[in-house]
């Protein structure tokens, strides 16, 4: 399960919704090149964007708002230390800028740097006490700073991971090692491997959903973090190996294509590499009489219904299994890295796979 993206997507849309309003109605942008900043945004032109902020700067170096949209445009090219530059000298204009730190304090804690996040969204709180959001994310920031404090770790090249006490050690030492393999087998057949060491957190169950705030089917989540919960893991190591290579595997997407990753495909993948075969899902897609269309699929599935949530991991499994046998795992790295250089998803789809995306639909269908 992967969440992180939703989040921000979210913060990202109410941003760009409020300022492109704002440059259309009374409150005038103070210059042209904001409000064709926050258009280009809109559009999902991104560099056009950043560029217009950086001339009206240029202009207006006192408007914390351009110092906003810049920062924006920087995410939004996963450019997170520019972006963080941008958005605190917004707040230094002006600290009541509540949509700055709302965004800096995400991507503080999506950059593993917790403190720094709470410290942002603590100041942010002066401004406006009651903000439900704000209120909400300390409160579980601050639980988890508080019970990570107490958490010890085991490390190797690639991966940290934390956990309670003696009675996990070899548990972690264990989880460890699960890791390392996923690492080789999965790495080597996407050919791409995290540009990071990546931390993993082993919880209790009560942590889980405590920290998470997860859906109860979720067996783990990536957030920018890899977070388990134990379960019996220790009678049952084959279910975590499993959970670990999932979570793994959005590790590894995020790291290859940081936006705009359909999530069936990547949901798709996490299932294929955890376990191999898709009996399970074959036999989840048969029960149901109709299919859900893949173009659906492209959001996150906390938003569907729940009865509809296994049928959705049931489709994503296969239709990613039958991308493997069409094109290897060489045409799937190839649409991942065009999705990294922003090509439209249904042209790559076309040029990798040598069908139409609702051709693949269709054939998805008869399969059922
Ligand atoms: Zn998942």
């Amino acid at each position: 399960m992967n969440s992180l993206t939703l989040r921000m997507a979210s913060i990202c849309l109410v941003l760009v919704a409020g300022f492109a309003a704002m440059a259309e109605t009374d409150a005038k942008p103070s210059d042209s090149d904001a409000w064709s900043g926050w258009e280009a945004i809109k559009a999902g032109k991104i560099e056009e964007a950043s560029r217009h902020f950086q001339e009206a700067i240029a202009r207006h170096p006192n408007d914390a708002t351009l110092f906003l949209g810049a920062g924006l445009a920087a995410h939004l090219q996963r450019q997170e230390e520019r972006a963080r530059a941008a958005l605190q000298e917004a707040l230094r204009l002006d600290p009541r800028l509540t949509e700055a730190s709302l965004l800096l304090g995400e991507i503080a804690y999506g950059a593993g740097d917790i403190e720094s996040a709470i410290r942002t969204y603590e100041a942010a709180l002066a401004w406006v006490p009651e903000h439900p959001q704000i209120r909400d994310r300390l409160e579980t920031w601050r639980k988890e700073m508080a019970l990570h404090g107490t958490f010890q770790r085991t490390i190797n090249p690639h991966f940290t991971v934390l956990f309670e006490g003696p009675a996990e050690q070899a548990l972690a030492a264990r989880s460890l090692e699960m890791l390392e393999a996923a690492y080789w087998r999965i790495g080597t057949t996407l050919l791409a491997y995290p540009a990071e060491i990546l931390t993993v957190i082993l919880y209790t169950d009560e942590q889980f959903r405590d920290i998470t705030r997860s859906p109860k089917w979720a067996a783990g989540l990536y957030d920018g973090k890899i977070r388990v919960p134990m379960r019996g893991a220790l009678n049952d190591p084959g279910t975590l190996e499993k959970v670990l290579a999932h979570e793994f595997t959005h590790a590894l997407l995020r790291s290859i294509v940081p936006r705009r990753l359909p999530v069936w495909l990547d949901e798709g993948l996490a299932m294929l590499f955890e376990i191999g075969d898709t009996a399970w899902a074959e036999g989840v897609v048969r029960q149901a009489s109709t299919l859900i269309p893949l173009s659906k699929l492209h959001g996150s599935f906390v938003q569907l219904p729940s009865d509809q949530v296994p049928l959705a991991y049931a489709e994503s499994a296969i239709a990613v299994r039958m991308l493997f046998d069409r094109g290897g795992p060489a045409a799937l790295t190839a649409l991942l890295n065009d999705l990294a250089a922003e090509k439209a998803f249904n042209e790559s789809f076309e040029r990798r796979f040598f069908m139409t995306y609702s051709d693949f639909q269709t054939m998805l269908e008869r399969n059922h």
